[in-house]
């Protein structure tokens, strides 16, 4: 395969993907991008294609006809989160990166998938190799990764998710999330005369700061951003909070607020809701939207010494703060390899891939599916 041939269709095929505002409000333009990706899988000989949908959230599988199980499953999503900002979805080359809305997550790495199946189908088309393609990844993977996993009985030999760690970074494991929604009651009144109310949005504040307290105590203090081996402890932050009151001079009957937990073990989401609960105080309840444990990943010596080799860089096992739809497949005995190319600024309008390393994890992928099928 010509290198300069596969750097271009890389790069146009992760601007095109970038193009299409597949945000959660717009599912309209979540089923164009599906469209796009299947015009490209559908000139593959031989690769059935089929799409699923639950609540709304379409998913993609593409097998060899008569594979159910293949040996390797490339797993992506082709959602990404909403810019209120006019003409953000939109990309650009410069100093040898593609910056766009989810270039990095995870549009360019679902132009690598499309890549590979086309090439290696060329190359032997005995191969056992899948593709799942899911739309609602950012907000959990609930209709997407674990349906397919869960209800759809979707199998593999091991699962590809390029959605963490980096090119020579490989997950070995990931921490537990929470998603945890107060909502606080109290006794409105005019403002002027506090004394006769029980304000809700300070009673949900007070929650906040008695639970972030709580999670103070994990913090090591000092964090290196760029040593992903400091960030092994739990937190906790606050990603919303508001009131339905609308006017400066009441104080409100009610209030409510979303915090972003992660933790790791020996930890379990239990121990930590049990510990919330009292903490919350009077008149403020909790109510997990999003419950993931801790994922420890077994990832294939084979896949770190075939990156090893490509990049000529020694590959090491990290540890991540990050979530993701790795879990899912751990949870039924899958394993799963997670790192993917350089990324960064995720989840920005100037969200980047770096195209060199694009080239080379494709080969690292290429190298290993080759590995792992051809060997019976
Ligand atoms: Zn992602």
């Amino acid at each position: 395969m010509d290198r300069e041939i596969l750097r271009e269709r890389l790069i146009q095929l992760t601007r095109d993907l970038v193009l299409v505002e597949s945000t959660d409000d717009r599912p309209e333009e979540r089923t164009r991008c599906f469209h796009l990706v299947r015009n490209h899988l559908e000139e593959v000989a031989g690769l059935e294609i089929v799409m699923y949908e639950s609540h709304g959230y379409e998913s993609l599988v593409a097998m060899p006809a008569g594979v159910e199980k293949p040996d390797v499953l490339l797993c992506g999503h082709i959602d990404v989160v909403h810019h209120p900002e006019p003409d953000s979805y939109r990309s650009e080359i410069r100093d040898g990166k593609i910056y766009g809305p989810g270039a990095g997550d995870m549009k360019g790495q679902v132009a690598i998938m499309i890549e590979l199946i086309r090439n290696l189908s060329r190359e032997c088309n005995e191969l056992s190799v899948g593709v799942a393609i899911t739309s609602d990844e950012e907000r959990g993977g609930e209709h997407g990764v674990k349906y397919l996993v869960e209800d759809v009985g979707l199998e593999c030999g091991v699962a590809i998710i390029p959605d963490g760690g980096s090119l020579n970074d490989i997950i070995v494991e990931e921490k537990g999330i929470i998603h945890l929604r107060l909502i606080a009651e109290g006794v409105s009144a005019h403002a002027a005369r506090p004394w006769l109310a029980e304000n809700a949005l300070e009673r949900v504040t007070h929650a906040i700061s008695k639970i972030r307290e709580y999670f103070s105590q994990f913090s090591p203090g000092e964090v290196d951003p760029d040593d992903v081996d400091t960030h092994w402890f739990p937190t906790c932050t606050e990603t919303m909070i508001g009131t339905p009151n609308d006017s400066p001079n009441r104080v409100p009957a009610s209030a409510s607020a979303v915090l972003d937990i992660r933790f790791v073990p020996p930890m379990t989401s239990r121990q930590i809701l049990e510990e919330i609960q009292t903490l919350l105080g009077q008149g403020v309840s909790a109510e997990a939207i999003v419950i993931a444990e801790p994922t420890h990943l077994s990832p294939d010596p084979g896949f770190t010494q075939i990156t090893e080799e490509v990049t000529g860089i020694k590959a090491q096992l990290v540890r991540s703060s990050g979530g993701s739809d790795g879990r899912f497949f751990c949870a039924q005995q899958i394993p799963v390899l997670l790192s993917r190319p350089y990324v960064g600024n995720l989840h920005g309008r100037d969200e980047w891939i770096d195209i060199d390393s694009m080239v080379s994890y494709f080969e690292i992928c290429r190298s290993y599916i080759l590995s792992k099928c051809l060997k019976t």
